[in-house]
């Protein structure tokens, strides 16, 4: 609990104080949330909610988990910030534990990691060192339409939705878009002057969608083949939340990148953002050619660490998998659901036309207590922590139906 309590301010009291002070980015806030634990969080007028979206994919081990709390207060108190004029070993002992958990089939020389602050970051990094592969000779970046990979320039430039892009244009150049999953497509775009091709495993912000069986293996070979980087962001997707430590590992296994991203879920909470490369890729950036002040902070660096020993001593993987394939069969049974698609704990479920908006369906879900979003019209997003329970994941399914059968009802009547 916090020490200054303002138990007279009500939510709508801290509502009206964002909008005076904080920019308006995101629209109004749909909850101000003042405390949590596992996967549960409570709002500022004391109503509590199952949290089904763990701050996008964010707090995999839940809200305050204790062995995130702990690594990161003894850190803290420890040795909270040194600058890249120096390193810790939180941040020697991270970057080992990447390099194993992300290329586990590539002895550990051949393998480097930069650490960042966020996901957007992680990708800057990764579009400098496509940059720094073949110069000007290669001025070609490769990227998929529906991507997301972030609202920084570089980012940005990578990311597909013109919403996104267009205010902000002029934009790092050179990124060409292809269909997601067309590999005809692919081969024509690939050619001697492309640096790097990025993926997302499964697009997230695209409504869940999987990249299609076999296309990863059909980049890895025309992108080898062309001489170009395969750069794959696993900033959602990464860290256990499908089932296995990357999604690429259980969609495309003996796939291996030059380059992988990460952030989101790797701090369980704590901002944090990483870069795995691997040969010829770990080596372009040179002294002096890219940095962060606050990349491989030790804190952030010991929260990351308390994740990945937390997620592999209680074999979170398995957990994830097993609730994760159990709960798609069951909402996929339920009327107004046309189809669950998604791996392990990133789940997008599919809505038929006559339930109406799936951002009216996440206001209902919110106000029946379970914290989900709706990326798409027809798609509400589920990222739920690894520790949630079978009875919060049934709960929840037994609401949804509820609140799909009222609205079917209440289309038929209309
Ligand atoms: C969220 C996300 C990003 C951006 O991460 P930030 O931490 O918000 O900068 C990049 N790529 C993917 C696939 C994401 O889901």
């Amino acid at each position: 609990m916090s020490q200054v309590q303002e138990p007279t301010v009500t939510q709508q009291d801290w509502t009206q104080r964002y909008t005076g002070a904080v920019m308006n980015t995101f629209g109004t806030p749909q909850r101000v949330l003042v405390h949590g634990v596992g996967a549960q969080v409570t709002d500022a007028d004391g109503k509590v909610y199952t949290d089904l979206l763990a701050g996008i994919a964010v707090n995999c081990l839940g809200h305050a988990h204790p062995a995130v709390v702990s690594a990161v207060s003894e850190q803290l108190s420890t040795l909270g910030h040194v600058s890249n004029i120096f390193t810790s070993p939180a941040q020697v002992r991270l970057a080992e534990e990447l390099a194993g958990i992300v290329f586990p089939t590539r002895a550990a020389e051949e393998t480097r990691v930069f650490l960042a602050n966020s996901g957007a970051e992680a990708n800057e990094a990764a579009f400098k060192i496509a940059r720094r592969h073949g110069g000007s000779a290669r001025p070609r970046v490769l990227a998929l339409e529906q991507s997301f990979h972030g609202r920084t320039m570089g980012a940005l430039a990578l990311t597909h939705k013109a919403a996104y892009r267009e205010p902000f244009e002029p934009l790092p150049g050179g990124v060409h878009f292809v269909p997601a999953g067309d590999v005809e497509a692919l081969a024509e775009a690939m050619g001697p002057d492309v640096a790097a091709l990025v993926i997302e495993p499964v697009q997230g912000e695209a409504g869940v969608r999987e990249i299609p069986e076999g296309y990863l293996q059909a980049a890895r070979e025309l992108t080898s083949a062309a001489g170009a980087l395969l750069i794959v962001d696993e900033v959602q997707t990464g860290m256990g939340r499908s089932g296995e430590w990357m999604a690429h590992h259980l969609l495309a296994p003996g796939v291996v990148p030059d380059v992988v991203t990460l952030a989101k879920g790797l701090g369980g909470g704590v901002p944090i953002g990483a870069v795995v490369a691997t040969g010829q890729a770990a080596a372009l950036l040179q002294p002096g050619q890219h940095g962060t002040t606050f990349g491989g902070n030790p804190v952030a660096c010991a929260a990351a660490l308390a994740v990945i020993d937390t997620i592999r001593s209680q074999d979170l993987l398995t957990r994830v998998r097993e609730l994760g394939d159990r709960w798609a069969a069951e909402l996929s049974t339920l009327d107004g659901v046309s189809e669950v698609r998604g791996r392990g704990l990133l789940r997008g479920v599919g809505l038929v036309d006559a339930v109406g908006p799936a951002g009216e369906i996440a206001s209902q879900l919110l106000e029946a207590g379970f914290i989900v979003n709706a990326p798409r019209p027809h798609t509400l997003r589920l990222a739920p922590p690894f520790v949630l329970s079978d009875a919060q994941a049934d709960s929840f399914t037994k609401t949804l139906g509820q609140v799909l059968a009222g609205r079917l009802t209440q289309a038929g009547a209309a």
